[in-house]
């Protein structure tokens, strides 16, 4: 129980680290900016479509801001 605690903070304390330093860039924290999914990254891939590389947290165009405004729509 406290492993998975334990566990479940340090992942999200990573995840809160992640996004804080896209932030700053001014990057999607999904795709790193880049707008599309390297294969390495298909973690993150929920649709398996014609454009299943094109970031779908920030459209494609790698910003922050759109990830952002994105988020808000989950
Ligand atoms: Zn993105």
């Amino acid at each position: 129980m406290g492993l998975f605690n334990a566990l479940a903070e340090w992942r999200e304390a990573s995840h809160e680290k992640k996004i804080a330093r896209n932030r700053e860039r001014g990057t999607c924290p999904a795709c790193r900016g880049q707008g599309f999914y390297p294969l390495a990254a298909s973690e993150y891939m929920a649709f398996h479509s014609a454009d299943a590389y094109t970031c779908q947290h920030c459209s494609g165009s790698g910003l922050y801001a759109d990830w952002e405004r994105y988020q808000s729509q989950f």
